[in-house]
């Protein structure tokens, strides 16, 4: 065979026996992996192309299973405002949106995102501004040009300030318009083959601001269309009055009772739960995507991680929208879950390996792409990434994954998504990041300036 071998660095394979490999080697060919095993590399892979990973740990890539990309260029507003305080101050922001500006903002966001180890990452859109153009299709472009794996989701919002929910009437959409338009963006873009970059699902925004008959619905088109199912659920303490009041039921039990729980489900946030929540969600299969830093910048809570795992509830990280969430660092919330865990939970909550774990093939398992991605086998997608462990920060560090997990986020020796290159000693090589940057500051200057 041809190909690329890492040989070397520690590998944290993740495999069904948790193998790790101390000086070991992966062999890609193609777009998968062929082998993963302890040095030295065999003979039989003499030709391959070699990738000096001594000084590395080489793990997964890392999955992300919540963001909205659009708000990067709405960075740092709000900054010390509640959830629906500061919902409330960017809605009318958020409503001058249109593709050039989501094209910039989210080119800027997968860029940073490739660059803090994500390999595969969804995006929630749930803001269709009437002239804004594609702003679907402009993430897709962007996803395209960076080179990440994409599970974008067509959002929506059909409940105004007028009908009771939080969103001002002008950035919703009705019903109708979000079901043709849902349906359209799964027949463009949805690709269900083996190796798929690019998988769409159906994405209602969250209970305070969309119908119990759009929930319904999209439920009904998502089934139908063979596309997974996502939402915000039971973020804040407010969503649990907001519930009672106007559906007699708290977030879980609402959505349950839409048919909305379910294993082609995940939800963002869960961090408001009691036991019973905890077992609908668990007893139903539905996954979660826990976003630390965003429910710690809102002050927001702590999701209940380890009684979700412990419940047997897929989890997975994300990173949530940058205007929650200004890091928006995968790695870096691999440790934000280790530490908010233990944090809530005492120093037995979560092991430095779990917490990697969420963030590959928990994040698969949420994504349902846990046949193909979220662990270093032969078979599996060449989503790998390469964390260099040599140098000032983390020097002297004997465990590799505690170094990774409690120390500062590492440089990025090489990020491989399908076995093509998208980050190499800590650049990212498929768009140029410096006008990824110009291109974001000046969207994020036009958003403000037409205030
Ligand atoms: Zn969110």
């Amino acid at each position: 065979m041809t190909g690329i071998v890492l040989s070397g660095g520690h590998v944290l394979t993740l495999n069904p026996q948790r193998d790790e490999y101390p000086g070991g080697y992966v062999a890609v060919d193609g777009s998968r992996i062929t082998e993963a095993g302890p040095g030295p590399v065999p003979d039989r892979l003499a030709a391959a192309r070699r990738v000096d990973a001594r000084g590395c740990l080489v793990t997964p890539g890392l999955v992300n299973t919540h963001h909205h990309l659009y708000q990067w260029a709405t960075r740092g507003r709000a900054a010390d405002a509640t959830l629906f305080g500061w919902l409330t101050e960017l809605y009318p922001v958020w409503a001058r949106l249109d593709a050039d500006l989501v094209h910039a903002a989210a080119t800027a966001g997968l860029a940073w995102l490739a660059k803090s180890g994500c390999t595969t990452t969804m995006d929630h859109h749930y803001l269709f501004p009437r002239r804004g153009g594609d702003v679907l299709g402009a993430t897709v472009q962007s996803a395209a040009e960076v080179g990440l794996r994409f599970h974008p989701t067509r959002g929506s919002m059909d409940l105004g300030e007028s009908s009771g929910g939080l969103p001002p009437d002008d950035v919703v959409e009705d019903l109708d318009a979000i079901l043709a338009a849902t349906q359209d963006a799964i027949e463009r873009f949805h690709d269900p083959s083996p190796g798929s970059m690019l998988r769409i699902g159906v994405a209602p925004c969250s209970p305070f601001s969309v119908s119990r008959e759009l929930l319904t619905e999209s439920a009904k088109l998502a089934r139908d269309s063979g596309v997974r199912l996502h939402t915000h659920l039971a973020e804040t303490a407010d969503e649990d009055d907001y519930c009672l009041e106007h559906f007699g039921r708290k977030p879980a039990e609402y959505l349950e009772s839409l048919g909305w729980l379910g294993p082609d489900v995940w939800l963002a946030h869960a961090v408001h739960l009691d036991d019973e929540a905890v077992g609908r969600i668990a007893g139903s299969g539905t996954g979660v995507a826990h976003c630390p830093y965003s429910n710690a910048r809102l002050g927001s809570g702590i999701c209940r991680a380890r009684a979700l795992l412990d419940a047997g509830v897929p989890v997975g990280l994300g990173v949530d929208g940058a205007a929650s969430s200004e890091a928006s660092s995968l790695i870096g919330e691999v440790t934000n879950a280790a530490l908010f865990a233990r944090a809530a939970g005492g120093p037995r909550a979560m092991t430095v390996r779990e917490a990697v774990e969420l963030g590959t093939l928990g994040g698969a398992r949420v994504l349902g792409r846990e046949a193909e991605i979220g662990s270093l086998e032969p078979g599996k997608l060449a989503d790998i990434a390469l964390w260099r462990l040599d140098t000032l920060p983390h020097a002297g560090i004997a465990d590799p994954v505690a170094a990774l997990v409690l120390g500062p986020p590492p440089p990025l020796e090489l990020l491989l998504v399908g076995g093509r290159t998208v980050v190499e000693r800590d650049r990212v090589v498929t768009v140029d990041e410096q006008r990824a940057a110009e291109s974001a500051r000046r969207a994020s200057l036009a958003l403000a300036g037409r205030d």
